[in-house]
Parts: structure tokens; C-alpha cells; sequence
């Protein structure tokens, strides 16, 4: 793959005045596009990005459309023991370094993670996504708000873990999230998340086609490296990095395979196996190809 700096012309030359989101360099070179969306990687950091120059409300509209529902899932709840089966996993690493105290989670969805962290730590959620946050509050009985992590009210210094799954690469600007989320810390409490590794094999072997590129969904692609830097410059220290699998109904699977942004036909494929029930929702399968992060990150203070 050649690359080809980002020129007055085509889909990137608005993106030339986005400051990159780790070091604020402008310069950038555009690696390719995909989905109708340009690809960018910073000249001077190597952090990759989608420039969305639109607004939040914009960004946050094509959620409302399809994303937990014939988008990026093919149902969102009907996936939740597979999905369940992978915050149970965070929920053990969690507990093993602090098993108590408060827990704040951004991007909540429809609460399945704060109904098995609600048993250990007190614990509430925020996200954008209405219909999500109804879920979380009159199913599951959990503490959720519908709104926007930076606009509401919110305790400084308050909570021992804010954690972040699968949230980081949707935000136009994460280290804005990541300022909100070490101020709402009380020293020495953490930082958790996980998303996608740009640096991973998988992302290097498969090029444009890693299932990861999800733009406009996926706006921001760390490695280890930029990732790091966002996190220090806002005063919380990685003090794990590690990879997590990911569990995933056959159902999901085949969806993601044969129906997501797929080609009519092959979506037709999915629907056929589907209406025969062949696409057996209740058959978990955990994977880990190493190119999803997890990261533990502490804020300077407090003890141990
Ligand atoms: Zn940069």
C-alpha cells in the first residue's frame, strides 16, 4: 500500500485542519479509504483516524438509526449472554485489584455490564443511546442516565474505577473523555478500557479489511503507543496491558460474516440460515486473535 499525503483534493481535504488527537499535529497522510471514509495516520505520532468534522449530535444520529440492531449487531439483546460472558471476565480482572468501592461506567449501552458489576462494587452508567439506557434502568433495575458524558454533573475525585468498553474509538474527541474520567477519579483510582489495537498483526495482515475499520462508528485507532500517550498526558498511568478474547454467539458471528455492510445476496444467505434457526443463537464461542486491548490505568495518589 502506497500512501498518499492528504491533497486539496478529494474526501480528506477537510480533514487537513484536524488537529491530531494525541499531539496536535496537522499534517497527516491519508492511507485509504474505506466505507467512503478517509483514512488518516498522523505524521508525527502515527496515530491512525477518521476526521469527522460533523457534529456530536450528527455523529450520535447514525446510533439512534441501526447500530445495536441490524448494524454493527444483529441484535444487540439477544447477543447478551455471549456478551455477558465477556464483561463476567473484566469483572474477575477488575475485582482482582480493587474489589470495592465506586464504579462509573461511559458508554453503558444497555446496562449488561453494571448488572453483574451492581453485585460487587456501587456502581451507575451514562450513554448517549435512549432506548439502551430504558433497558438498563426498568429491566435490569441498574443506575444509568441517558446523556452526555462531558455536559452532565458529576462528583470530582469520587470514583475507584471509571471503566470505558469498547467506547474510546466511537469518541470524536477521547481525550476529552479521558480528562472528564481522570478528574471524576479519586487518586489512585483506575482507568479501565479496552478497544481495538491498530499495532496488532491482525490489523497489519488484513490492511482495510480488519473488521476493526468501522468508520463512522469507529473514529479512532490506537496502538499501544498513542494509547499510552493519550493516557499519561492526562496523569493516569497504564499499569496493565493486556489482550482480552472476545465471546460471541454463532449467530453474531455468521452476521458479521455474511449480513454487516455485506452484498444482498450474501445478507439474503444470512437471513435463510436465520429463519431456520440455523444460526443457533445460544452457542457461544470465545476468540482472541490479540488485537483487542485492555488497559488499567491509575491516577497518581491515594494508597497502593
Ligand atoms: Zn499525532
Amino acid at each position: 500500500m502506497t500512501p498518499v499525503t492528504a491533497g486539496a483534493a478529494g474526501p480528506s481535504a477537510a480533514s487537513q485542519a484536524v488537529p491530531c488527537e494525541i499531539c496536535g499535529n496537522r499534517q497527516h497522510d491519508f492511507r485509504f479509504e474505506k466505507d467512503g471514509y478517509p483514512f488518516l495516520r498522523c505524521r508525527s505520532c502515527g496515530h491512525w483516524f477518521v476526521p469527522w468534522t460533523d457534529t456530536d449530535q450528527k455523529l450520535f444520529e447514525t446510533y439512534e438509526q441501526n447500530f445495536f440492531s441490524e448494524g454493527a449487531y444483529a441484535d444487540y439483546q439477544r447477543d447478551k449472554p455471549a456478551l455477558q460472558r465477556n464483561f463476567r471476565r473484566l469483572v474477575e480482572r477488575l475485582r482482582r485489584i480493587q474489589p470495592a468501592g465506586r464504579l462509573f461506567e461511559v458508554g453503558c449501552a444497555y446496562g449488561f455490564f453494571l448488572e453483574l458489576a451492581q453485585r460487587r462494587w456501587e456502581s451507575e452508567g451514562i450513554d448517549i443511546h435512549g432506548e439502551g439506557i430504558r433497558h438498563a434502568r426498568n429491566t435490569l433495575k441498574v443506575t444509568a442516565r441517558e446523556g452526555h458524558f462531558l455536559k452532565v454533573q458529576l462528583p470530582e475525585a469520587h470514583y475507584d474505577w471509571v471503566v470505558m468498553w469498547d467506547t474510546i474509538e466511537h469518541l470524536r474527541n477521547p481525550g476529552d473523555y479521558l480528562d472528564r474520567a481522570a478528574r471524576i477519579l479519586k487518586p489512585g483510582g483506575r482507568l479501565a478500557l479496552t478497544t481495538g489495537d491498530v499495532g496488532s498483526w491482525m490489523a497489519r495482515l488484513q490492511g482495510k479489511r480488519w473488521r476493526l475499520y468501522y468508520p463512522p462508528h469507529h473514529l479512532h485507532y490506537f496502538s499501544r503507543a498513542t494509547l499510552g500517550r493519550l493516557l499519561r498526558d492526562r496523569g493516569l498511568e497504564p499499569e496493565v496491558w493486556t489482550t482480552v478474547g472476545v465471546t460471541r454467539t454463532l449467530d453474531g458471528m455468521l452476521y458479521r460474516l455474511l449480513a454487516d455492510r455485506k452484498p444482498e445476496r450474501r445478507r439474503r444467505f444470512y437471513e435463510w440460515l436465520r429463519q431456520r434457526g440455523w444460526t443457533g443463537t445460544g452457542f457461544p464461542i470465545t476468540l482472541d486473535v490479540f488485537d483487542i486491548l485492555l488497559v488499567i490505568a491509575r491516577k497518581a495518589g491515594g494508597q497502593g
